[in-house]
């Protein structure tokens, strides 16, 4: 079948929410010298991975959302043995910044307004309902598609199959007309294939394990995914 319908993921996808996050890191880091016990290159590692883990938690829905915003800072001070006094302000600042440092990933705004000119477009997201409220608006999203699905409104996280069930509702196509573009193997291809649903995996920005099933498209530029939906500029 013809594909219809297009739907991107957001983070990693088309804003660099990798860049962002270093690049807050790097202000709190000098702003808070209670950081500079440590090497940033330490204090990035041990977040990364407090973080990684408490968002498991989230997911499995152990924690809240105000949980994981305080401990991923809490828990990696107290990890490197530094004075968590300040963690909860210190989460707060990085949360400010990193609104400041989002942006486009290269060439994805152009490759976006060229898909919506010949498909209907949406975009499906993890993350905190509030935050990536905050993010379409910062890109301005609402000038490509107004069809934003938030997997924390619905209760569940991708690759969760009432998230893809009901974006392919909401799509009013059938199952194999719609193409899901993501960058995580695990939410986004799993998530797509599970549901019936075409795959373009986009590996730039973090590429997992050898996938077990192949995804239809595998890109890291995004001219690539151009030439696959035969999209001119
Ligand atoms: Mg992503």
């Amino acid at each position: 079948m013809p594909l219809k319908y297009i739907y991107f993921d957001l983070d990693n996808t088309l804003l660099d929410h990798n860049n962002a996050e270093s690049r807050s890191h790097e202000q709190i880091y000098n702003q808070f010298p209670v950081i500079q016990h440590v090497s940033l290159g330490d204090w990035l590692k041990t977040y990364k991975e407090v973080n990684h883990n408490l968002w498991v938690q989230y997911q499995d829905g152990e924690i809240d959302r105000d949980e994981l915003q305080f401990l991923r800072f809490h828990n990696t001070m107290a990890e490197l043995e530094i004075s968590t006094d300040r963690s909860k302000e210190i989460g707060h600042t990085y949360m400010e910044t990193y609104r400041e440092f989002w942006d486009w990933i290269e060439d994805a705004e152009e490759t976006l307004e060229a898909t919506c000119r010949k498909f209907s477009v949406g975009i499906i997201t993890n993350g905190f309902k509030e935050t990536q409220h905050k993010k379409f608006k910062k890109l301005k999203i609402a000038r490509y598609t107004d069809r934003m699905i938030i997997s924390e409104e619905l209760g569940v996280l991708k690759p969760h199959p009432k998230v893809f069930d009901h974006a392919t509702d909401l799509a009013g196509v059938e199952r194999d007309e719609i193409l899901y573009v993501g960058d995580s193997y695990s939410s986004d291809i799993v998530g797509g294939i599970n549901a019936g649903w075409k795959t373009a995996w986009y590996t730039a920005a973090e590429s997992e394990t050898e996938p077990e099933e192949k995804p239809d498209l595998t890109f890291d530029r995004f001219s690539d995914l151009r030439r696959f939906l035969h999209l001119e500029l």
